[in-house]
């Protein structure tokens, strides 16, 4: 016989990883639309936010990087089977961390990578935080300090180069993915 309790709907985790300003909150919010308007149930967990409202206490150090990427997962995790789909623009640059975040989720669990240069990044510099990064006012900044390197995935599940792709063609490969 077959458990029904057991058969519990799952969504699917998209980690949205790339450097600050890459574009990872622009295309998931496009996207998170998108969605809604299919009428799939989306839940956006937005790193930045999180981190300002929930992790104040987290720094940018390695292990608090860490720290904070495991609790982001396991938010996710909890949330998985209340939602279609969860979408977590979160920097995350360290392989290692976005391996755990799979390893917690499993199947449900698919990277994407928002492909942006540092230079493009820099030069878009939406918070204004390359700008103090560069001038030394913001330490341990990910992708300017050494202390700090952003590890691109080497093998996402969806790559997107925002430089040669628009918001909407973004958002259309991530449907032709799913
Ligand atoms: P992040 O969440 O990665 O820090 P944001 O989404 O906040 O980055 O900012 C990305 C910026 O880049 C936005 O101002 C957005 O309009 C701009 N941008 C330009 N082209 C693209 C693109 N193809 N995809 C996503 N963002 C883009």
């Amino acid at each position: 016989m077959v458990k029904r309790f057991l058969l519990k709907k799952m969504g699917k985790v998209i980690w949205f990883t790339g450097l600050s300003g890459s574009g990872k909150t622009t295309i998931a919010s496009a996207f998170c639309e998108r969605l809604n308007s299919c009428g799939k149930k989306v839940f956006i967990l937005d790193g930045d936010e999180i981190r300002s409202k929930l992790h104040k206490h987290l720094s940018f150090s390695r292990e608090d990087i860490k720290e904070n990427n495991h609790l982001i997962a396991m938010m996710a995790k909890e949330k998985i089977s209340e939602f279609d789909f969860i979408l977590v623009p979160i920097i995350s640059p360290y392989r290692d961390d976005r391996q755990a975040a799979r390893n917690l989720l499993g199947e449900n669990f698919i990277e994407l990578f928002v492909d942006t240069s540092l230079k493009e990044c820099i030069k878009r510099d939406v918070k204004g935080l390359y700008k103090k990064a560069l001038n030394k006012e913001i330490a341990n900044f990910i992708g300017v300090s050494d202390s700090n390197p952003y590890e691109f995935p080497r093998v996402p599940d969806i790559h997107l180069n925002t430089e040669n792709l628009s918001i909407d063609e973004c958002v259309s490969i991530i449907l032709e993915y799913l």
